[in-house]
């Protein structure tokens, strides 16, 4: 029996991530991305999957953010009734983002049925609220370093990969080979998660490689996190942080206790003003099982690793509106984290044509964002259809990555004992994808092919 590999997203591009194991009868689904982006690769979640979805045995996958998951309620509205194998904190986590999609696809369909802004009429979401519980149904928490048997002839386990709470690295052993698939790596050193786990044996290889072509900024983001209070302090200003609730928020909580302990910044108030970003922070703490030992250790003397001293929950719309009388100075950290929308936008509109605030981006800034607009310098951003004047302090630093760079991914390839005799890298855009195979090639020798959206290989 041999087996069979077809790379049905993240291939040539971040988003989408789906590949399709076939082997004998069995017929496995490894993620199960949705598209996300420009406009031409959304337009790839409307297209029929080129498989039968009711014909799979189970879905594997590596973690919880959309660009891995978000088409699983497609998946099982199109008659998926098998398992979807991964972590306990993956589990935790879709329970909070599927939901939270789908709320989103059905109110951009209402949108656009109200506006006559589609194409297609009526415009209908991608699967709706229903689609997502029906799939959280099917979750099938496995826990890490555990075998369990996915489908006749496919055995699997889920490693940890680092990345955010629950992601895996999933080996699977199928055809007498040993497949390995890394899903987004964590980085090295990092506050929180533990470091991505090495692997020492694959006979073929899928290798993430959105920072393939990157290095990450040598300090820890604290320099800029100090300065950006500090001034906030001295102005009695606000200090606005745009963040995505999972990840990014907590290893900012984090920094900020850490950097409360060690006095090097005073204890303002910090607002957390999402309740996605609260339901989250709550999942990495029930999950201490994946916490490096700072973590832990904050932990077990009794504190709590995501906790400044004075942090406020802001749950319902008439707290997050209440921060709106609020003086200075003080912390807001709300979604979302490119300010494409959500409760960030109410503050920016109000905060930033007076220059005692700060805003401080934390993340990547993806073209044609109102948040890439300001870390350009823009002098107007657009709010709810009005021009904003930007006269706040922005700020930004690109240290709190959950991604390896370059030299990450190369780090963990290299505890490999032998090279598989086939790598590819997918999750990543063209240019991050190549400079990743060139540098495997040149450095460590390896054979290592690019992956190709539809490409159809064997493992
Ligand atoms: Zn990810």
């Amino acid at each position: 029996m041999s087996a069979a590999l077809t790379f049905l997203g993240a291939a040539g591009t971040v988003t989408g991530a789906k590949f399709l194991l076939e082997a004998g009868a069995a017929r496995v689904l490894l993620e199960c991305g949705m598209f996300q982006g420009l406009r031409e690769l959304r337009e790839r979640n409307w297209a029929p999957l080129p498989l039968d979805a009711g014909g799979l045995d189970a879905v594997l996958l590596s973690h919880a953010h959309i660009d891995h998951s978000g088409y699983l309620p497609r998946l099982v509205r199109e008659g998926f009734g098998g398992p979807i194998h991964c972590s306990p904190g993956t589990v935790d986590l879709l329970r909070i983002m599927l939901p939270d999609a789908a709320r989103l696809q059905e109110e951009e369909a209402e949108y656009r049925n109200r506006a006559g802004a589609s194409r297609h009429r009526p415009a209908r979401p991608l699967f709706t609220t229903e689609d997502a519980e029906r799939a959280l149904e099917r979750l099938a928490p496995v826990d890490f370093d555990r075998d369990f048997v996915a489908a006749p002839g496919v055995r699997a386990r889920f490693r940890p990969a680092g990345h955010i709470l629950g992601a895996s690295i999933v080996v699977v052993d199928v055809a007498g080979r040993r497949l390995v698939y890394s899903g987004d790596l964590g980085r090295y050193g990092v506050p929180i998660m533990c470091d991505p786990v090495t692997v020492e044996a694959a006979d073929a290889l899928l290798v993430e490689s959105t920072y393939g072509d990157r290095r990450h900024p040598a300090d820890d983001g604290t320099p800029t996190i100090v300065e950006a209070v500090e001034r906030a302090v001295d102005r009695r200003g606000l200090l606005l942080v745009p963040a995505f609730a999972i990840g990014r928020t907590q290893e900012l909580l984090y920094l900020l206790r850490e950097l409360e302990e060690a006095r090097r910044i005073p204890r303002v108030p910090v607002y957390l003003d999402s309740p996605m970003a609260i339901e989250a922070t709550m999942a990495y703490a029930r999950h201490p099982e994946e916490h490096d030992v700072e973590t832990a250790r904050v932990a077990t003397a009794g504190g709590r690793p995501f906790g400044p001293a004075r942090v406020q929950l802001s749950r319902t719309p008439e707290d997050s509106k209440r921060i709106n009388a609020l003086e200075g100075p003080a912390i807001v950290v709300a979604g979302s984290g490119m300010a494409t929308g959500g409760r960030i936008l109410h503050h920016l509109r109000r905060r930033l044509p007076d220059a005692r605030h700060t805003v401080l981006f934390v993340g990547y800034q993806a073209a044609g964002t109102r948040g890439r607009l300001l870390r350009n310098g823009a002098a107007t951003v657009r709010i709810f259809g009005e021009e904003v004047p930007v006269r706040a302090r922005v700020v930004a630093t690109d240290a709190l990555s959950a991604h390896a760079d370059q030299h990450e991914l190369l780090r963990w390839l290299g505890g490999f004992h032998r090279p598989p005799s086939a790598t590819w890298c997918v999750h990543g855009e063209p240019a991050a994808a190549t400079a990743l195979r060139e540098r495997v090639i040149a450095s460590l020798g390896w054979k290592c092919e690019p992956a190709a959206h539809g490409q159809r290989v064997a493992v």
